[in-house]
């Protein structure tokens, strides 16, 4: 095994445990920060910056004015329609240290592998017993890859399963960097129009399917498509994936992961509008259609996953 650097570090902005999907067994969730990608329907949207984003939750705030006396740069003003100048916080955190009340929370912290090894370690017997290990989310964990490298390798050397959830978007480099040290992929694929992914998510797809065949040669590859009405909700577009998917290698099962709207009140706690407003969520017996398609095309098809 290569040698591991336990001192790099990175930003994490989440940690969960006991998580059933992102893979086999039982498993931990560490959510890297940074995406190069601001997809409309993102339940994430506290992952897409590479820095610390605070969140203000105005129904816990008792309007003590800690805040606004240790915030440096000004950047907290009871005129401020969602409270915090966006344009001007620079993260720094001290207003969520000052905050009596829980009402500003920093998402994102800096955390060394060792950090988040020693988190790993209190689930390690759940990991043996479950087959479990795990995944890295985020954000894109292709955009911290040193660091996501690091961590994996670190986890293989204990013997944990080891996944990611990528959108496949990162450099060759950051790729070949990752791709070694893992044993189960979800890789996103979103839709093959690149024009209509532009529009939707921010980017291209072009790097996506160029990347897609390296990453699928990892023999536990899943496909995840989210699918979105406006977006990809049709037969047609579903279809397009799959026929795509079948020019892969290690492709054995699609997941198509129903439109939910579970992260539509973080956009108001980061002052920002969500997107798809109008869009009502999927129940998992509207992809049924969909699903018939990929399965045609040979694959095994799970409606959630
Ligand atoms: S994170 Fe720092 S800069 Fe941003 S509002 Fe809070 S104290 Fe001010
Ligand atoms: S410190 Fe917390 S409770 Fe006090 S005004 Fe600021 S956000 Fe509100």
């Amino acid at each position: 095994m290569d040698s591991i650097n336990y001192n790099l570090t990175g930003t994490v902005f989440d940690i969960q445990r006991f998580s059933l999907h992102d893979g086999p067994g039982i498993r931990t969730i560490v959510f890297l920060k940074g995406c190069p990608l601001s997809c409309q329907w993102c339940s994430n949207p506290e992952s897409q910056s590479i820095n610390p984003v605070m969140m203000y939750k105005k129904s816990e705030c008792i309007h003590c004015g800690r805040c606004i006396k240790v915030c440096k740069v000004k950047a907290i003003s009871p005129e401020n329609e969602t409270w915090i100048d966006r344009d001007k916080c620079t993260g720094c955190g001290e207003c969520a240290n000052a905050c009596p009340a829980g009402a500003l929370v920093s998402k994102g912290k800096t955390m060394s592998v060792q950090q988040v090894v020693r988190e790993l370690k209190k689930d390690a017997t759940t990991y043996r017993r479950s087959g479990g290990g795990i995944t890295l989310s985020g954000g894109e964990p292709l955009v911290q890859y040193q660091f996501a490298s690091e961590l994996l390798k670190a986890s293989k050397s204990q013997g944990w399963n080891t996944a990611i959830e990528t959108a496949g978007i990162g450099s060759a480099e950051a790729v070949e960097t990752v791709i070694p040290y893992v044993d189960t992929v979800l890789l996103d694929i979103k839709h093959m129009d690149k024009e209509k992914h532009k529009r939707f998510t921010g980017a291209s797809n072009e790097v996506v399917l160029q990347n897609a065949p390296r990453i699928s040669q990892i023999s536990d590859t899943v496909i995840r498509v989210p699918v979105i009405p406006s977006f990809n909700y049709s037969p047609e577009e579903i279809l397009a994936i799959a026929e795509f998917a079948k020019t892969l290698t290690g492709i054995r099962t699609i997941h198509l992961l129903p439109y939910h709207t579970f992260g539509e009140n973080k956009y108001g706690l980061m002052g920002k509008d969500y997107g798809l407003k109008h869009i009502k969520p999927l129940n998992p017996e509207d992809l049924n259609a969909c699903k018939e398609v990929v399965e045609r095309c040979g694959f095994r098809c799970v409606i959630g996953g």
